[in-house]
């Protein structure tokens, strides 16, 4: 959790010096979003966009606000659908932004099972996604501030820093409780994860604080060639 934060995206943020991606992902200010589009559902790699564009994945559990936050970033109401709308897709939910990058949507994971493995608790369709997408640039976790991180939030952590995958860790719906509360919980939070409390955003989708300190970490993961997953 650093600096106050609220608003617009249109602040300045540090941009790299070199870029060798394609103009559209070399933009040198603020991460500011002019575009989002759905692009597909897929539950399996053959069914994945080919497509080359970065991709940031966002994953949490059911109801903790992944919906409200991707529609906070993009400044769209609905573009992607809320826990209130009936018969929501259990797919992965592919967004192309400003036409040259990715967000990509993963179902959110049970509040019921408490399991040991990723696969057992989330299922092998992220599983697969997670390790094997080479679009992939990073995770932004999100976890609810007012709670302990779950311990299916403590797993899919784990599973991402043993796989190497970057990740933002994310306590979302900040504006629910008085502001002197918030540092003990991200204290807390930072414990039980084994992260800085520094690491953290803390964010509301209602009053958009940390919007534009989740895009600037977000344009990092963008403009990074990509990442190594420790494989050989
Ligand atoms: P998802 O299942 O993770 O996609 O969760 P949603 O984005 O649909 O949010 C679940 C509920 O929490 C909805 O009623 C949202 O309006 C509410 N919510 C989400 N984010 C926030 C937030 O930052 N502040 C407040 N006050 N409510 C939020």
């Amino acid at each position: 959790m650093k600096k106050q934060d609220a608003g617009s995206g249109k602040q300045a943020v540090k941009s790299g010096n070199s870029c060798s991606l394609p103009p559209a992902l070399c933009f040198q200010d603020a991460l500011v979003i002019t575009s989002a589009e759905f692009i597909t559902s897929a539950a399996r790699p053959d069914q994945y966009p080919r497509d080359e564009s970065p991709e940031v994945a966002f994953a949490g559990r059911s109801n903790v606000g992944k919906s409200a936050l991707i529609n906070c970033l993009i400044q769209r109401k609905k573009l992607v659908r809320t826990s209130r709308t009936p018969g929501r897709t259990q797919l992965i939910n592919f967004f192309k932004i400003n036409g040259s990058f990715m967000f990509v949507d993963l179902p959110g994971y049970g509040y019921a099972k408490v399991s040991q493995s990723l696969r057992a608790s989330w299922g092998p369709m992220i599983e697969t996604y997670l390790d094997s997408r080479e679009n992939l640039r990073g995770i932004v976790q999100i976890m609810d501030l007012r709670h302990l991180p779950t311990p299916d939030d403590i797993s899919l952590w784990s599973w991402l820093k043993e796989k190497k995958i970057p990740a933002i860790p994310i306590l979302t719906k900040a504006d629910k409780l008085s502001r002197t509360k918030w540092n003990p919980l991200v204290q807390t939070a930072g414990r039980i994860l084994g992260i800085s409390p520094d690491d953290f955003i803390v964010f509301s989708a209602q009053t958009q604080h940390g919007r534009n300190e989740l895009l600037g970490r977000v344009k990092e993961f963008i403009l990074q060639s990509g990442f190594n997953r420790g494989k050989n």
